[in-house]
């Protein structure tokens, strides 16, 4: 596969096209796209039937693999066999957790094909950097860190508008347990190139500046139309026992769900992406995602709902 010289989201955007026009770069995906087709590669309505097995087979493992934990957990000890078999299971993730990524790769390149004419560059500078914040939501695939695992573009979330400055590559490993810490803590700042994306700007969130995006989520009759249309999926989602698709889980691999906190202070303060195997009190999965940006929730609802928060 590779139909992506740089980095990719799972929403269609390519990150760190310095020096290529659109043209160029839609060119050489839609010439790699079709020589993996060629090649017998599944593709379409195929490719996401095969994509939802890998997801079903998935949920199991981490189930059985949470079920081994738990039972480690209370009675202190594993036997041979059940060692064995989480380290089994843990090789079966990594497999399938690879195979996801695969489909995440396909679907990218068809948004792009699809959707050619809207595709535009967009450098990041002070006025544009929701545009950034929008696409660093949804997983974003190529960027590895040292030690193997996926980065994460992240950003400092105490601030109401980001500046260019105040985004960092931070790796998902932050997010596993191990012992008294971290398994990652790495951080690493965002390279010039970073900064330069394609995507399709035809949402309306993007004719306007960070700044003023910024300021209408602030009309509280805005916020309340906003916070009901996240609620209304919600619980739509909740219905269906569905996760959100723009956004998966690092280590489990399956899509994350949607959450509301219990007295938020705001609509930036309501809602949280949580892992299916993430739970109140700890013990489970600590991978979260805070939705403090109107960048997020417009990904969000457009992503789901087909309009953004406009
Ligand atoms: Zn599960
Ligand atoms: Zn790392
Ligand atoms: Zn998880």
């Amino acid at each position: 596969m590779g139909f992506f010289s740089s980095l990719f989201n799972a929403i269609g955007t390519v990150l760190g096209v310095v020096v290529k026009t659109v043209a160029e770069v839609v060119t050489g995906i839609r010439k790699s796209f079709e020589d993996y087709r060629e090649r017998g590669g599944a593709t379409g309505a195929l490719a996401a039937q095969e994509a939802e097995r890998k997801k079903d087979r998935l949920r199991e493992v981490n189930e059985e693999i949470m079920d081994l934990r738990n039972r480690r957990m209370s009675r202190g000890d594993l036997s041979d066999q059940e060692r064995r078999r989480w380290a089994f299971l843990r090789e079966e993730r990594e497999e399938l957790l690879g195979k996801v990524n695969q489909a995440k790769e396909v679907k990218a390149a068809e948004k792009i094909l699809d959707s050619e004419a809207l595709i535009e560059r967009v450098e990041v500078d002070l006025d544009t950097t929701h545009v950034l914040q929008y696409n660093a939501f949804a997983d974003i695939l190529g960027k590895k860190c040292t030690c193997g695992r996926h980065m994460k573009l992240q950003w400092r979330r105490d601030l109401g508008v980001a500046g260019p400055g105040d985004f960092y590559w931070g790796c998902t490993g932050w997010y596993v347990q191990q012992g008294d810490g971290r398994a990652c803590n790495r951080t690493e700042p965002l390279q010039r190139e970073d900064y330069a994306l394609m995507t399709d700007t035809s949402a309306p969130e993007f004719t306007m500046t960070s700044e003023e995006f910024g300021e209408l989520l602030t009309n509280p009759g805005t916020e309340k139309i906003i916070a009901t249309r996240v609620d209304d999926l919600r619980s739509d989602l909740a219905g269906r026992r569905k996760g959100v698709e723009l956004a998966t889980c690092p280590v489990h691999g399956e899509h994350m769900v949607l959450r509301k906190k219990a007295n938020p202070m705001g609509l930036l303060d309501a809602y949280f992406l949580a892992c299916p195997h993430w739970r109140p009190n700890d013990g489970g999965c600590s991978f979260i995602e805070k939705l403090k940006s109107g960048s997020q929730l417009a990904a969000l609802l457009k992503s789901e709902t087909g309009r953004g928060v406009l």
